[in-house]
């Protein structure tokens, strides 16, 4: 039997977080991952820790773009080596990104955005500002420029990793049930017990089968996204895409990740939502098509085009809708969590912090070191093409 203060299952961002958290405030912690760490939403995620302009482009300002507003500072923060967990080694792809539009959107833009740009938002920029690809005669739009940060998820992941390697176990251990609340223990395969004080699920789409095996009733939903993958002679570009149409959510969000020679977009958003309903041939004419509407100058002939099929996992809500808020859910000595967004993170993790009681004395017992050590993964772009 190994004893520890919590056992946390997943290794994606909101398992690394908590292991970084807890162990920084003297807790004994170990984190299982059953595959590589990062493999499930968070190195597919765009990395984009925005401030909650995306969710309300119509001028609602709902649940979701207040919570999210006081993310990016807080991230900041930890990217600066200052904040609650330490990310000072974390690169980062981008400090601002873009807000651009087709031709129609122009005045009802400005309006909306120019209200934001008071309270030190997005920027509103001239034709002689604009950056490359809407230097162009063609592009008709408007650009604003939103001071906000994307992400490496790699090297997010890669840097968690490193500073917590030794509590890292690649293992995909069962929970024994238990009459009441909670759970008795986890099993690992060569029939390893492990007892904690307290058990967090941060298992992702893998907190179902979690919650189904510990006899615990806490209802899921899972949200599926289309994403397209375009490789080739493009310029680097980050950003959200929006016109009338697109009311509360952008037509398409453009993340960007560059090699020597060649530059991958990754394509998110409305676009990656609706496009669960296309075939991947139907979703790349699509994406094709999208992309000549606002970028008319950019050729995308001659690059290869992919598409990911990758679900979000979620707490259960009404209509099958998005949470507005991260949810971590206390059933015994077992707290589920869901960020809904990598941007809430900071705000889940706090949640959790405060649902756990420290136990006087590290509750610890050393770790054979047969076990295999879970390693970080790679992001789907480096398998895809
Ligand atoms: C395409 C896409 C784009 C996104 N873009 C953004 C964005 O730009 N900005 C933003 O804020 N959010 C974004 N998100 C949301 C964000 O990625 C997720 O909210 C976040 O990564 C969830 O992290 P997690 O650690 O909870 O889950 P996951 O990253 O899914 O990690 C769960 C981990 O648990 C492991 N696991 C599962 N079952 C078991 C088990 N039984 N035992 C052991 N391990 C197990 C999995 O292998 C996985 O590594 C995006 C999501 C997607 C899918």
């Amino acid at each position: 039997m190994i004893k520890t203060d919590i056992a946390i299952i997943g290794g994606g961002i909101t398992g690394l977080w908590l292991l970084s958290l807890l162990r920084s405030q003297g807790y004994e912690a170990l984190l299982f991952e059953k595959s590589k760490l990062g493999s499930g939403q968070t190195l597919a995620s765009q990395g984009m820790i925005h401030g909650g302009l995306k969710y309300n482009l119509d001028g609602v300002t709902g649940g979701a773009s207040e919570t999210i507003a006081s993310m990016p500072g807080i991230w900041r923060q930890c990217l600066a080596g200052d904040g609650v967990v330490d990310l000072s080694n974390v690169a980062c792809l981008a400090w601002q990104y873009y807000l651009f539009s087709d031709g129609g959107l122009g005045s009802r833009l400005s309006a909306f955005l120019g209200s934001k740009a008071i309270r030190g938002g997005p920027r509103g920029l001239e034709r002689e500002q604009f950056p490359d690809p809407f230097t162009h005669d063609s592009f008709r739009g408007v650009v604003y420029e939103i001071p906000d940060v994307i992400i490496d998820t790699h090297s997010l992941v890669a840097t968690l990793a490193q500073s917590n390697k030794d509590n890292l176990i690649e293992a995909s251990p069962a929970p024994i049930p238990e009459d009441g609340q909670g759970i008795a223990g986890l099993r690992l395969d060569d029939g390893t017990v492990i007892n904690a004080q307290y058990y967090i699920f941060a298992a992702g789409i893998g907190n179902e089968s979690l919650l189904a095996d510990s006899n615990i009733p806490i209802a899921t939903q899972r949200r599926g996204l289309h994403q397209v993958l375009v490789k080739g002679d493009l310029p680097f570009l980050n950003g959200h895409a929006v016109s009338l149409a697109s009311r509360d959510k952008p037509r398409f969000t453009v993340t960007s990740y560059t090699d020597d020679t060649q530059t991958v977009w990754y394509l998110g958003g409305d676009l990656a939502e609706t496009g669960v309903n296309r075939n991947d041939k139907e979703q790349i004419e699509f994406a094709r098509k999208e992309l000549e509407t606002f970028l008319p100058s950019v050729r995308t002939d001659s690059c290869s085009f992919k598409t990911l099929h990758i679900d979000r996992a979620e707490p259960k809500q009404q209509s099958q809708l998005r949470p507005d808020k991260p949810s971590c859910i206390q059933h015994g000595n077992v707290v589920v969590c869901w960020p809904v967004k990598l941007t809430l993170v900071p705000l889940l993790a706090q949640e959790v912090m405060d649902k756990i009681v420290k136990p006087p004395l590290p509750f610890t017992h050393p770790i054979p070191n047969t076990f295999r050590k879970a390693l970080p993964g790679d992001q789907p772009w480096g398998n895809l093409f």
